[in-house]
Parts: structure tokens; sequence; C-alpha cells
């Protein structure tokens, strides 16, 4: 008879089972606390109507959490095959509501999988957790694909993310976040909860996307414009704009920015009003 969710083994037991050691070059730290992998299933809302894509399953502890939280379907894509028979043992107890995509997240395209509305959840390798929240706050067209993200980062990442005018954690991570979503920290989780423990306490971030962008701008004058501003972070942007043209002075003025200012002084809105008078559509 298949076990249900609830019978499955504890996940040390799948972990040494099937032989799932640890590899740090894929940036595998494991949860195996299900109270805990439950609790970032919660704080992803209510999936019961969802699909859910999940990035590195690794031996299944979140994934689980989803699935038990009720998710309509979870889409699953791990690059270590190595995993693949304890997750298809997780398939089965779930009555096939989860689908495992092998292959790298970076390279796969997982949404012909996917039905709306999807919620993104994952604790994500460090190694490309930051690209992948890049991607999917840039695609072509918006809204995106995702209603929302839950997301666990390095705790030092999770606060660049939320992060306001004069702070050292305030760069292009947080513009880009906050003008495309609302973006939260739910919780932290110290490294003793990860199996190994990593160096860094993690948080779990929330994103809800917005539905349109908070401030009026194109995306690749705001893309390009941050990236020289806070390239330079330490210059004023008078300078650190130079390669704007020769008017960047008197444009940055008539979008009410100080030439003097550094670009961790202007808030989001400031840079939105900047993008718009160099595109000529303020
Ligand atoms: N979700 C599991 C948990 O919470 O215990 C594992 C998390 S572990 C931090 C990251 C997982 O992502 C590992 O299982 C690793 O094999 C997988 N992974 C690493 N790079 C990947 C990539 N480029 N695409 C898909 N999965 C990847």
């Amino acid at each position: 008879m298949t076990a249900s969710l609830e019978e499955l083994p504890p996940l040390r037991e799948v972990i040494a089972a099937h032989g799932l050691s640890a590899r740090k070059a894929l940036g595998q730290n494991f949860l195996l606390d299900l109270n805990l992998t439950s609790k970032i299933a919660r704080r992803a809302g209510d999936l019961t109507a969802c699909d859910v894509l999940e990035i590195g399953p690794g031996p299944g502890g979140l994934t689980r959490g989803l699935l038990r939280e009720g998710a309509r379907k979870v889409v699953a894509i791990e690059r270590d095959s190595r995993c693949l028979p304890a997750l298809g043992e997780i398939a089965e107890a779930s009555g096939e509501r989860l689908t495992v995509l092998e292959g790298d997240a970076l390279a796969l395209d997982p949404r012909p999988h996917l039905t709306p509305p999807v919620r993104i959840v994952a604790n994500l390798p460090y190694n490309v957790g930051t690209e992948l929240l890049v991607r999917w706050l840039s695609p072509t067209e918006w809204p995106p694909f995702w209603s929302s993200l839950t997301l666990m980062f390095q705790k030092e990442v999770a606060e660049r993310i939320v992060a306001k005018p004069g702070s050292k954690a305030y760069g292009r991570l947080a513009i880009l976040a906050q003008w495309r979503a609302e973006p939260r920290i739910a919780f932290e989780i110290p490294p003793r909860a990860f199996t190994p423990p990593p160096k860094v306490t993690s948080a779990v971030v929330h994103l809800d996307r917005l539905e349109s962008p908070r401030f009026p701008a194109n995306p690749e004058t705001l893309s390009r414009l941050t990236a020289l501003a806070f390239n330079q972070r330490r210059k004023m942007l008078r300078s650190s704009l130079k390669s704007l043209g020769p008017d960047v002075e008197a444009q940055l003025t008539s979008a009410g920015i100080e030439p003097t200012w550094r670009a961790e002084q202007v808030s989001l809105e400031g840079f939105c009003r900047l993008s718009r008078v160099l595109d000529g559509t303020n």
C-alpha cells in the first residue's frame, strides 16, 4: 500500500536510505524539521487553489510542507539526480500532486507545467538565488507568471531586498524588488536549523507582486541608471552619472534630485522620476 504524506519516514532516514550527503557545490543545506518547512509553506498563503513552483527540493522537506499545506500542484526543479527517488516517493504519497523536473533552474522554463495562479516557494541554493530573483522580477511582460515569491536567502541578501534609502544595504536589488513587488522579511532561521549548518543566519522573504510597477518608468532606463549610480555609490550623482550626457546636472535638478547627492539618498520614486526625465516622458 502507498504511504500517505504523514506516513513518509523522517527526512534523516530518507537521506540515509538514499545516500544524500550534502554537496557544497550545489549549495545543499537541508531543512529536516517538517514543522519549520510547514511554517515556510504557510507563509506563502493559501496554496489550495495554486500551483507552486519550488526550486531545489533536495530530499523534499519543503516539498512535503507545501503538499501538506494543500498545494493544488507542486512543480519542483532539482539539479541533483540523487534526489529523484526520494522525490518520487513523495509524488506517490501526494496522489501525484508533485511533478519533478530534473535540471538547472537557470536553464529550464517551468511555465508549460504550471497553471495560474502560481506561487514560487524555495529554499534557494545560495549560488543561484539572487540571479533567479532578479530574473523573476525582470520579465519583458508585467505582471509576471507568478503572483508571490516566498524565498529563503542569506539574511544579508534579505536585508538588501527590503532596504530603504539612507542605509548601506540600499541598492539595485531594493529598487528592483520594491518597484515591482511588496517585499517583507517574514522570519529568520538560525544556522542550526540546517544540515549541514551554513555559516550565516538565513531569512525568509515574502514578495507579493504589484499589478503594475509602483511608479512609471522604463525598466531598461531604470536599470541602466541605477547600475551607474550604485556601482560608484560613494560618488556624487553628477559624477557617477556623467556618462549619461552633458545635461545630467540639469536633468537631476528637474527630477528634484540634488546633483551632489549620492545614490543611497535617492528614493525609488526619485529614481523613477529621473528615468522619465532622461527618457523625455515626464
Ligand atoms: N529545499 C531543500 C530543503 O529546504 O531542505 C534543499 C535546499 S538546498 C539549500 C538547495 C537545493 O537546490 C539542493 O537540493 C540543490 O541540489 C539544488 N540546486 C542547486 N543548484 C540548482 C540549480 N541550478 N537548479 C535547480 N536546483 C539546484
